[in-house]
Formats: structure tokens, C-alpha cells, sequence
């Protein structure tokens, strides 16, 4: 993006855009001050100019031997023999903040915060600039402090609580992440329900992992009441299978597939997951195992279709040894569709361990011609991210729900 490449080029030019930034701010005081001749004598308007001078000239002469800090060391002088220049302040603290010197950007911004001559509105401005300073350098608590600052002046900063929502989800606070996401769908005009159900679902799904099964399903319910997402269905999925509730299971399970059947090789590294210190543990690998079975006994041409459904089977079929049928279904597949980049690496993988070798090559010199698949298993739709983990909030760009899945070679 544009702003990107603005960030990179201001990083590299730092220096330059700071000289070029004051001299301007002086020539502009400069000028204004003699307009208002009356106000400043001559004599002193003439001495502020000339010491403005030769501290840019130092800078200069800094900047040209290389010695960067001592040439901002004179540019903030500079700055500071004028009272007014709050705006230079904000971009040369913009600048070091973009540049990854957090703690002069903080030093700059605290000096605005403690001024007794500037407004409200540049006061609150320099505790969010701050509060962006924190976040960037990675001070969490303080970055959550200063922001909560920011809110108790103004509560009506969507990008304020946005990025709170954003810290929140990251350490995986979600008491916090919901009440900050409420309070956005207040103040924005974005509906946020999807997300607070998938925050609802993380919650319940915390619960889940301890165990505490009545307060994960009140959870749950919230959660679908903002929305069904996918993750909330499957770990409604979980639950009744922790709950023995068997023929509700096969139901929610068709239509999962059905509604979603891209995400069947999910749905099934989800459902794997569970807490082996649990006592419920044994019980509910054996109850799976039955979801397992009525899985593999769905035949719905349409579900078929999916290369995902597709390889869950497979991939269940070699878990139960039964390399056999997994190679009937996929030759099946193979004859009928065959345009699965992963489900031909099964194929001719199934190939080999049956021994049929020559078979295989001739599928691995076809496959390699036509082969586009890359070295991460699932990625994000939205941006791209890659990663072998499954991410229901994209790390990255911070999306709910965007993954798909790809093949690892
Ligand atoms: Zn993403």
C-alpha cells in the first residue's frame, strides 16, 4: 500500500524530512514575526533568527559528519526556542515512532503532555500519539493505560477502541475483548456481531479445555446469538459429543458439511482436540469415533464434490489402516474429478504404499508438471498470511474466519 511505502521512505530519510520540517517552521515564524513587527523589536526578532541559524546549521554540520543523534539533539533545540511549534513536535515525533525510536517519540510526546500552555484537543491528541507509542513498542499495559486515559477524556474514539479490541484479542483477554468490541459496535457504524460471537466462542472454548462444560455451553448460546459462526457450531459439535448426545451430533455435523464444506478437514482437527487430563477424556474418543463412523458412511453426491470432505475421509480411512477403501474412494475421485492438487499427492501416495509403483511416477511426472501448491498448509484468504496452524483470527491482518486450507508438498 501507499502508506507503507511512505513509512519505508520516511524511515530512510528520516534526517532529511526533519531538516526540511524545521527549516520550513522557521522560515514560517520568521515570516509571521515580522508581520507582527510590532509585538518583538527588531534586535530580538533578529537574535531568535540567528540562533535558529546556527542550530540548523550545526544539525547540518552533524548530519554531514554522520552523527545523527547530536543532530536531532540540535533540531529538538531548534524546535524548542519556539513556544508554538506543537505541530513540528507531533511530526518529528511521528517520525521517530515510524523510524523505531520509541523512546524519543515518547520523550516528545510526555513533553507536550506536560505543557501548561496547549489545549485540550492537543493535549488529548498527544496522550493517543503516546498511547501509539507504546502499542508500537510493544509496552502492552502501558499502551492499555494510556488508551483507557485517551477514553476517559473522549469516549467517542473509534480507533482508540479499536486498538484496544485489537490488544485484547492479541493476549487473548477475551472478558475485555468483549466488552471492548460492544462498545465499538456502539460508537461505529460496522456491525460487529461475527466477531463478538467468534470472541464468545474463544471464551467458551477456554472453558471447554477445563472442563467446566455447563458454563462453556451458556457461553456458547451467547455466542450464538450474535451469530452461528463456524467455530461456535463446531464446539456446539464438541459439546455434545461430551454430552453423549449422539443423534444431535451427526445432525450439527451433515450440516456443517453442507453449509461449509470446505472446512471438513477442520472441523476434524478441531473435533481431535481434547483435553487428555480430562476425566471425560476416554468417553469422548470413543463417542468421536462413532462421529467418525457415521461420517465415513455419508454418501451425498454433492458433499463428494468437496476435495475436502473428500480427503477427511482419506485421512480417516489411513487412521483405521483401511488403505484399501481409502484407495477405491480416491481412484473413484480420481476417474471422476482429479483436478485436487492435494488429493493427487494422496493418490499417489496411497499408490506407493500399495505397491503400485509405476503407476505412481507416472502421476508424480503429471503433478509435478501442473503443481502450484506452496509449503504451508493453510493461509488467509484475506491477506495471504500463511501458517501450518489453524487461525480462526487471522494473525496478520487480524480477520475472522478467512482461513482456507492448502496442501503441504
Ligand atoms: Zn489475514
Amino acid at each position: 500500500m501507499d502508506y507503507a511505502f511512505l513509512l519505508d521512505w520516511g524511515k530512510n530519510h528520516l534526517l532529511t524530512i526533519v531538516a526540511v520540517v524545521t527549516t520550513l517552521v522557521l522560515l514560517y515564524h520568521y515570516v509571521i514575526e515580522r508581520d507582527k513587527a510590532v509585538k518583538l523589536s527588531k534586535k530580538y526578532r533578529n537574535s531568535i533568527f540567528e540562533a535558529q541559524s546556527r542550530i540548523f546549521l550545526n544539525a547540518t554540520q552533524y548530519l554531514i559528519e554522520g552523527n545523527k543523534d547530536l543532530a536531532i539533539k540540535e533540531f529538538l533545540n531548534a524546535v524548542d526556542l519556539n513556544r508554538e511549534t506543537i505541530d513540528t513536535y507531533f511530526a518529528l515525533g511521528g517520525l521517530f515512532r515510524s523510524n523505531g525510536e520509541i523512546e524519543k517519540a515518547i520523550s516528545i510526546h510526555r513533553s507536550l503532555i506536560a505543557r501548561e500552555s496547549i489545549s485540550e484537543s492537543t493535549r488529548l491528541l498527544a496522550l493517543k500519539e503516546l498511547a501509539l507509542d507504546f502499542d508500537k513498542g510493544g509496552f502492552i499495559d502501558k499502551a492499555i493505560e494510556t488508551y483507557k486515559d485517551v477514553l476517559k477524556i473522549n469516549r467517542d474514539q473509534q480507533d482508540v477502541i479499536h486498538s484496544l479490541c485489537r490488544i485484547y484479542e492479541d493476549i487473548e483477554d477475551w472478558d475485555q475483548a468483549y466488552n471492548y468490541r460492544i462498545m465499538l459496535s456502539k460508537v461505529g457504524q460496522e456491525n460487529q456481531s461475527e466477531t463478538i460471537s467468534h470472541i464468545l466462542v474463544q471464551k467458551a472454548k477456554a472453558l471447554f479445555d477445563k472442563g467446566q462444560f455447563k458454563a462453556c455451553a451458556e457461553e456458547l448460546e451467547d455466542a450464538f446469538r450474535f451469530a452461528p459462526s463456524v467455530s461456535a457450531k463446531i464446539l456446539r459439535l464438541r459439546l455434545f459429543l461430551v454430552l453423549g448426545k449422539m443423534e444431535d451430533a451427526n445432525g450439527l455435523l451433515l450440516e456443517l458439511l453442507k453449509e461449509h464444506p470446505m472446512y471438513a478437514t477442520f472441523i476434524f482437527v478441531s473435533l481431535d482436540q481434547f483435553n487428555p487430563k480430562l476425566q471425560q477424556a476416554e468417553q469422548y474418543k470413543e463417542r468421536l469415533h462413532q462421529l467418525k463412523d457415521y461420517f465415513l458412511g455419508i454418501n451425498d453426491v454433492d458433499l463428494m464434490n468437496s476435495p475436502s470432505v473428500v480427503l477427511s475421509k482419506i485421512r480417516l480411512l489411513k487412521d483405521l489402516k483401511k488403505t484399501g477403501d481409502a484407495f477405491h474412494l480416491l481412484d473413484d475421485w480420481m476417474k471422476n474429478q482429479g483436478q485436487s492438487d492435494v488429493l493427487k499427492i494422496e493418490y499417489i501416495k496411497i499408490l506407493i504404499e500399495i505397491g503400485k509403483s509405476e503407476e505412481a511416477l507416472s502421476h508424480t511426472k503429471t503433478l509435478l508438471n501442473n503443481l502450484h501448491s506452496s509449503l504451508t498448509r493453510h493461509y488467509c484468504s484475506q491477506c495471504g498470511y500463511n501458517s501450518d496452524e489453524i487461525f480462526w483470527r487471522c494473525p496478520q491482518c487480524h480477520s475472522w474466519e478467512t482461513i482456507q486450507f492448502r496442501w503441504k508438498v
